[in-house]
């Protein structure tokens, strides 16, 4: 019998395979970084063959590792940076263009002329997204519309979309002229192309962007005891493994932290932040500025749906630091940097890079310091970073509490950020309630492998998961409640000064 699970994270910074057991703990790991492709102001690219290369290294090096071969995996579950959208041709495996990644904002156009003739209020309706740059249907008519050749491509039935997911999933199950074209529910949803009621492509969408249904992959459930494929071969990757798992990252982070309730909760620290609320079979529509979004679907299940707020920039905002202004040399010196503080001295920095998004959905807004006096150092920059990390955390919360009635008494989390205790510490302060993390802090592929293993019967139930999550540690809020309204009055008002900035 096989005694793992596999799971690739495809995400935005790194792509990264990892292996767990039974109990749910990491047994073995490899990740790679690729490249941030940043031609002009808000574009930002990946390189597809450059995802697929990775994800065949990181398997391969940590399957022999281990020693492990292809009978050694119960099944391989796939997990992906949503939205980010590929488009290839089905003939020769070639990308016709690089992958636009969901923080990209050249379809602010396509976006804005949504909303002027009440086709914003049919895509609020029917996919529960609010028309935004960040969905990938306006990705796709960006490519449709800029790329030569993919149009008429598109109409022979040659040019096929994928998120990731699926330009993994074609690329694993592929011999020379690829493999299986599918994606799951959760993926689907964030496409603007998904009708939430039916899960299915709906007609009236397509048409919105005219985009061909022929482009679009089959959608399956997260989770599939008939499986998406199995490993070709092809490549450094053994032959033969069952694909039985397909999440979006966030729901995949979802299933890893066991929300199988309504009313549970996660909040995940990235690139971006993302808190996932289940709403159990119910799709509730947010009045707040959150998402409608199926959080997974398991077998012939019924789909649970999740309420969502998402963070363009959070521990991206950490990079930036490093990679632009050069004021810190890795993404943990951050801690150190803003420890020699006691407080970011009057200075809020609001890193709206890719407009803002939830609660606020304003694609026009961009980033801003405010409140500066000769007095602010590097070390109050790096606070500010941090505390904008938990200040925007904090309005996702109050929208998700405006709009499920339901109040948090805990925030589970998760993701690369959560290793800064210190920002962890600021976010129990600036929100009031505690903040807890489990053991496990990779909940994304632990996810991934989750679908994976309820699809192939290597857990059976999801009270079985359930036992696997342990805390490793929790911070208690430590702020009075005059300092937290006080904070909150600056942080509001600084957001105010990020709108209006593109016309
Ligand atoms: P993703 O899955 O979106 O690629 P990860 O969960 O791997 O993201 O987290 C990576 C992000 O976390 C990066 O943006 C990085 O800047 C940030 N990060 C990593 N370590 C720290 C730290 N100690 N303090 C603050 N931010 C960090």
């Amino acid at each position: 019998m096989p005694e793992f699970v596999g799971a690739v994270d495809q995400g935005t910074t790194s792509t990264r395979f990892m292996i767990f057991d039974h109990a749910g703990r990491e047994v073995g790991k490899h990740q790679l970084e690729h490249e941030q492709v940043l031609p002009r102001a808000g574009w930002v690219e990946h390189n597809p063959l450059e995802i697929w290369e990775r994800t065949q290294t990181v398997i391969g090096t940590a399957m022999s590792r281990h020693n492990l071969s292809a009978t050694d995996l119960a099944a391989l579950g796939i997990t992906n940076q949503r939205e980010t959208t590929v488009v290839w041709d089905r003939r020769t495996g070639r990308p016709y263009y690089n992958a636009i990644v969901w923080q990209d904002t050249r379809t602010d156009r396509i976006a804005s002329a949504l909303d002027r003739d009440g086709r914003g209020d049919v895509i609020r309706r029917k996919a529960g997204l609010p028309p935004a740059t960040y969905f990938s249907a306006g990705k796709v008519q960006w490519v449709l519309e800029n790329v030569e050749g993919v149009r008429a491509a598109a109409d022979r039935g040659d040019a096929i979309f994928g998120n990731t997911d699926t330009w993994l999933l074609w690329n694993l199950t592929g011999g020379t002229h690829g493999g299986v074209h599918v994606t799951d529910v959760t993926n689907a949803s964030r496409t603007m192309l998904m009708n939430l009621e039916t899960l299915d492509w709906d007609e009236e969408l397509l048409s919105f962007f005219d985009i061909p249904r022929s482009m679009l992959p089959q959608i399956r459930p997260s989770s599939d005891p008939d499986l998406y494929g199995r490993t070709s071969g092809r490549s450094a990757i053994p032959e033969g493994i069952a694909l039985a798992g397909d999440l979006g990252d966030q729901q995949a982070a979802t299933v890893g932290q066991v929300c199988f309730a309504p009313g549970e909760a996660k909040n995940t620290y990235g690139t971006g932040n993302f808190l996932l609320l289940n709403t159990g079979t119910e799709i509730v529509r947010s009045k707040s500025g959150l998402l409608t979004t199926v959080a997974y679907q398991l077998g012939k299940d019924r789909p649970v749906y999740a309420l969502e707020g998402s963070i363009a920039v959070t521990g991206s905002a950490v990079q930036w630091l490093r990679d632009q202004l050069g004021i810190i040399s890795g993404a943990a010196e951050v801690e150190q940097l803003a420890a020699q503080v006691q407080d970011s001295g009057g200075m809020y920095f609001v890193p709206a890079f890719s407009g803002l998004f939830a609660p606020h959905w304003r694609s026009d807004a961009r980033g801003a310091i405010v409140g500066l006096s000769r007095y602010n150092t590097n070390a109050h920059l790096a606070r500010a970073t941090l505390e904008s990390i938990c200040y925007q955390s904090l309005d996702v919360v109050k929208a998700m509490e405006k709009d499920s009635g339901v109040r948090l008494d805990v925030l589970k989390v998760d993701g690369g950020v959560t290793a800064n205790k210190l920002c962890m510490q600021m976010q129990a302060d600036i929100l009031g309630v505690p903040v807890s993390k489990p053991v496990v802090a990779e909940t994304t592929a632990l996810g991934a492998a989750y679908a994976a293993g309820l699809a192939t019967g290597f857990w059976s139930t999801t009270d079985e998961l359930r036992e696997n999550w342990q805390e490793d540690r929790s911070w208690e809020p430590q702020w009075s409640d005059d300092q937290r309204a006080e904070g909150y009055a600056g942080w509001t008002k600084a957001i105010g000064r990020t709108l209006d900035w593109v016309d």
